[in-house]
């Protein structure tokens, strides 16, 4: 099998041999922040948030430039271990979810073009069979679990001593989810809090647009918007109804990714019998990643609501969606042309699927196709002048060291 040259470890920097690669350049993580090639990881970092945050697969970013320079191999690796810790220094689960959700993608889309002996030590990496298309029952079950469609889940697939036959245009996704669960699965990380405070400001001014993300996809909370099974949830808490531990977790985490603050989360929660104000409080800060627990919760996807007996009245819209949170977009989105269109009569329900986006990671929205290279000139124009300025400073700082 060829061993991985140095562009392969730029390309799949969450390799054990990129990270021991980085590890006989960097000797110190904290000297390394200080540093002006770490300045320029964090913001290289940030650079890679900001593309996580504003990622859409219908109309993806043209994939990172690997550098030609083997000098900046390194530092262009660094950006991927600075980017996972300014994202578990922010604490906020759905911003790491999204940061894995394009990650995923970006290594992905190098993959499909990859030599086969690279796509093996891929696979291998991330614990699946080498060559063939099973994989066992184990491994699958996570991997189905964030895969919507009713033919992903394991009662509807074949299963052979213990592997899980998936055809082969099947298994594609089956790398891309594996790899996001990985990916997944390490984060959030235990950074010191020295660390945490070196990166200070670059997590601050992620978090603020990540709260200006969450604005502009959902903007100002629209009740008649929420799903039937979020509306009927709603309804039973104002008529005091006994309510289950999964519907007050569906209403509550779909309310907070929606934007709707802790205050307003609890007081709705004032009419149910027995209702403990510090208990409520405790709980949706727990939700919210508030509690100091640094996992922020995204709603269940429709699969999971189903299985608890609390998808009910689904209408046509439910039809298109497998997350409640998708149905909250389109049915805004909707609102929005609808008062918009009705000058031109236009119909404009095929532009919102493709619109939309679908929710973080935890709720499982994901859609199939990638088409890496699609054109977002402004953006990449940007990325490449931020890169350039990158790879200057990276120059003039050798040569100060020299
Ligand atoms: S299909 Fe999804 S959005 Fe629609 S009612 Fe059921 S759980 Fe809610």
């Amino acid at each position: 099998m060829a061993p991985l040259d140095k562009k392969d470890l730029a390309k799949y920097p969450f390799l054990r041999e990129s990270q021991a690669y980085i590890g006989t350049v960097i000797s110190s993580l904290e000297e390394f922040l200080k540093s002006p090639k770490g300045r320029i990881a964090v913001h290289e970092a940030m650079q890679t948030l900001e593309n996580a945050l504003s990622f859409n697969e219908k109309n993806p970013p043209s994939l990172p430039e690997i550098p030609a320079d083997a000098y900046e191999i390194p530092y262009f690796i660094a950006v991927y271990p600075v980017s996972r810790i300014l994202v578990s220094c922010a604490q906020d689960r759905a911003l790491i979810d999204r940061l894995v959700r394009y990650q995923s993608w970006l290594f992905y889309s190098y993959l499909q073009k990859e030599d086969p002996g690279v796509e093996i030590i891929i696979r291998r990496e991330i614990g699946l069979p080498e060559g063939g298309n099973s994989i066992p029952v184990i491994d699958y079950v996570p991997i189905a679990s964030r895969l919507g469609e009713d033919h992903w889940r394991l009662i509807n697939r074949v299963v052979v001593r213990g592997q899980v036959q998936v055809n082969p245009l099947e298994y594609d996704r089956v790398i891309r989810e594996r790899l996001r669960y990985v990916m997944a699965q390490q984060l959030p990380l235990k950074v010191p809090s020295r660390i945490c405070d070196l990166v200070k400001p670059a997590v601050e001014r992620i978090q603020a647009a990540w709260q200006k993300r969450i604005l502009e996809e959902f903007g100002s909370v629209e009740e008649s918007a929420f799903p039937p099974c979020i509306q009927a949830i709603l309804q039973a808490i104002a008529g005091n109804g006994h309510l289950t531990h999964m519907a007050r977790f569906a209403v509550t985490a779909f309310l907070h990714n929606i934007g709707m603050d802790t205050t307003h989360i609890v007081e709705l929660y004032g009419n149910t019998p027995h209702f403990d104000l510090r208990k409520t409080m405790y709980q949706v800060e727990h939700i919210s990643g508030r509690g100091g627990t640094g996992n922020d919760y995204t709603s269940p996807l429709c699969a999971t609501m189903k299985t608890h007996g609390i998808c009910v009245h689904p209408d046509s819209t439910c039809g298109r969606i497998n997350h409640p949170l998708s149905y909250y977009k389109i049915k805004k989105k909707e609102k929005k042309q609808n008062g918009k269109d009705t000058k031109t009569g236009r119909d404009t329900s095929a532009d919102l699927r493709q619109d939309d986006p679908g929710p973080s990671q935890s709720g499982g929205h994901s859609p199939d196709s990638v088409a890496p290279g699609a054109d977002d000139r402004n953006k990449d124009e940007k990325r490449s002048k931020i890169s350039g300025m990158a790879r200057q400073e990276f120059r003039k700082d050798e040569n100060k060291s020299e």
